[in-house]
């Protein structure tokens, strides 16, 4: 009876060690708090795998739109497994309070929001191409506009809309950054499918003032501009809010460039544009 519940229960270890070499074992197999060294060296591989196609997107101006078949397409099937694994991530899960919004059902009906430039050391320098759903991109305008006559200067849009897959890539382009910690990389780029740049329904956009002012390494830059003033007093009019303030509980630092769009940009906030 012992003899056969022992061989019994190799008989599970074996199966079940079977069934994690096929499957391995996604979220959990990552260490949140410090990718594990073999977790970091499959990162490594990862991103200069993936370097030259996301470069070519990124000049083509279209990285924003990348789908997951592109993303997953130069990779072989166990880097595909580590990508799984950070997809299958919920901030919950990281003590973060950050809403999972998941991908967009569809595939989002979105508008290039043109060309754009910033003034930097007194020369003109393009920012790459921004996509964002009609609605928004309107409301943006309506709001520039506005501003523009009270303070005769206009902010741009420095990241509208990024797919899902997009999302999974800056996650993991950043992570080194942060000293592989998972964790702490969360609390500067959403994991894929918890950033308001992916879900139209709550768009994002990250701006940038004229003289290429973006808070990015130092948020008090962006917050002492009158533009940042300004949106505080106006933005709500046109249906803009800040998502992270100072403090906020969802462990996310204070973003002062990060709004996003509170009206519902479905069907019937397009017919009636
Ligand atoms: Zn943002």
């Amino acid at each position: 009876m012992f003899g056969r519940s022992t061989s019994t229960r190799r008989q599970l270890a074996i199966a079940a060690a079977a069934a994690w070499l096929l499957c391995p074992g996604p979220a959990s197999a990552l260490d949140v708090a410090r990718l594990s060294p073999d977790d970091t060296e499959t990162l490594h591989a990862i991103l200069q795998a993936l370097e030259p196609s996301i470069t070519a997107k990124q000049r083509a101006g279209t990285a924003a739109l990348l789908t997951w078949e592109e993303l997953y397409e130069p990779l072989p099937p166990a880097q595909r497994a580590f990508l799984d694994a950070f997809r299958a991530l919920k901030a919950a899960s990281l003590g973060a309070t950050a809403h999972f919004f998941g991908e967009p059902a569809a595939p989002p009906e979105l508008v290039p929001v043109g060309p754009q430039e910033v003034v930097k050391d007194g020369a003109a320098a393009p920012l790459d191409p921004q996509y964002l759903p009609r609605p928004v991109l309107s409301a943006y305008r309506r709001m520039m506009d506005a501003m523009e006559v009270d303070l005769g200067t206009r902010l741009r849009v420095e990241s509208g809309y990024r797919s899902t897959a997009y999302q999974l890539y800056l996650f993991l382009f950043y992570l080194p950054k942060h000293g592989g910690s998972i964790t702490e990389t969360n609390r500067f780029v959403a994991l894929p499918g918890h950033s308001e740049h992916g879900y139209p329904p709550r768009q994002a956009i990250d701006f940038i003032n004229e003289a290429g002012i973006n808070g990015e390494d130092h948020p008090e830059e962006f917050e002492a501009l009158p533009e940042y003033r300004w949106l505080e007093q106006h933005a709500a009019r046109f249906g803009f809010a800040l998502s992270y303030p100072r403090d906020n509980p969802h462990h996310t630092a204070f973003e002062p460039w990060h709004w996003h769009y509170t009206r519902e940009t479905g069907n019937r906030s397009r017919d009636s544009r």
